[in-house]
């Protein structure tokens, strides 16, 4: 089935950056979220976020054409418009009975042999899976993308034993022809490759830099210049998408690692960040973050 038309669940930081980039793409999207409670427009959720998305910077969309092709939407008027749908990205909180009640929804509305994936990027997809119907594990796969989906190449593909091999073949010609993606496909463990690679320089880059008293934009410049990070750096990147993630990282990390796992042993703890979160500078979307950006 050729991919035509796309649903994204969860409006926030991912599944909107998702939606946008798959607009530019040139593909109609529905932007599903909550009903807040009491409100007058029910999908206000989705709407706020497709006009935060119109001010950001580094840009979400293309152009404003781009935007246009998004029609935003909520998950209790909307899941009917699933059935016109050829890939569902399931973007939601990372919590495990969110997820699992979403797709026990999805999976009543979706047309047969659709795809279904989560943006999940702790939860192992033999857990979302649990006690899901058959049908819905052959069409089922992890797509993790990385924040902001526009500008960061990466996709982690997961597929599980039941996922039918075409419908990981789809997805893995989809994101490379029409969304540019460098694709890698992982296996099903705590953190796929990149967290659980990614999580070691970011500590590293924290403690060193701070240990060593280097600055921040000295630890970026070298990093960017001479490593081939992005233009941002690791403490750059960090304030982007939300210092108060590399705990949480961490945190899944350990719970999800068998016990004699080395990473127990070469994590390291990050107390000035801990600090950070506490006081509100979670980057860009806090009061500032490693830059004093706000
Ligand atoms: P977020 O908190 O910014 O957004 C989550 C959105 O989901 C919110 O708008 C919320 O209202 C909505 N939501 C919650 N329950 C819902 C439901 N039942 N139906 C519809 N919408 C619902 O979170 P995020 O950072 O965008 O993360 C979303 C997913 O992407 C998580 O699984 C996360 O682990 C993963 N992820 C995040 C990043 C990142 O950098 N933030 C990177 C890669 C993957």
């Amino acid at each position: 089935m050729a991919i035509e038309r796309v649903a994204v669940i969860g409006a926030g930081v991912m599944g909107a950056g998702i939606a946008a980039q798959i607009a530019n793409a040139g593909l109609e999207v529905l932007l599903l979220d909550l009903v807040p409670e009491d409100a007058e427009n029910r999908s206000i959720v989705a709407e706020s976020a497709l006009a935060k998305m119109l001010k950001e910077d580094p840009a979400p969309f293309m152009s404003k054409g781009a935007a246009r092709r998004i029609q935003a939407g909520n998950i209790e008027d909307d899941l009917a418009r699933l059935d016109a749908c050829d890939w569902i990205i399931e973007a939601v909180i990372e919590r495990l009975e969110v997820k699992q009640d979403l797709y026990t929804k999805i999976e009543k509305h979706r047309k047969p042999g659709s795809l279904v994936s989560s943006n999940t990027s702790t939860l192992p997809l033999a857990r979302l899976m649990d006690g899901q119907p058959e049908g819905l594990r052959r069409d089922f796969l992890i797509t993790h993308f990385f924040n902001p989906p526009r500008y960061m190449r990466l996709l982690e593909i997961v597929s599980g034993p039941d996922t039918r091999d075409e419908a990981t073949q789809e997805l893995m010609d989809f994101a490379d022809r029409r969304l540019g993606k460098g694709v890698v496909v992982c296996k099903d463990t705590p953190g796929f490759v990149a967290n659980r690679i990614g999580t070691f320089w970011i500590q590293a880059a924290v403690t060193e830099a701070i240990d060593r008293g280097l600055s921040v934009e000295e630890a970026d410049a070298v990093m960017s210049k001479y490593l081939g990070f992005p233009k941002t750096g690791v403490f750059g990147l960090m304030d982007l998408v939300g210092i108060d993630l590399m705990p949480h990282v961490d945190r899944s990390l350990a719970e999800n690692l068998p016990s004699d796992d080395p990473y127990h042993a070469l994590r390291r703890d990050l107390p000035v960040v801990a600090r950070m979160i506490q006081e509100g500078f979670t980057g860009r979307k806090g009061k500032g973050g490693f830059y004093r950006i706000n």
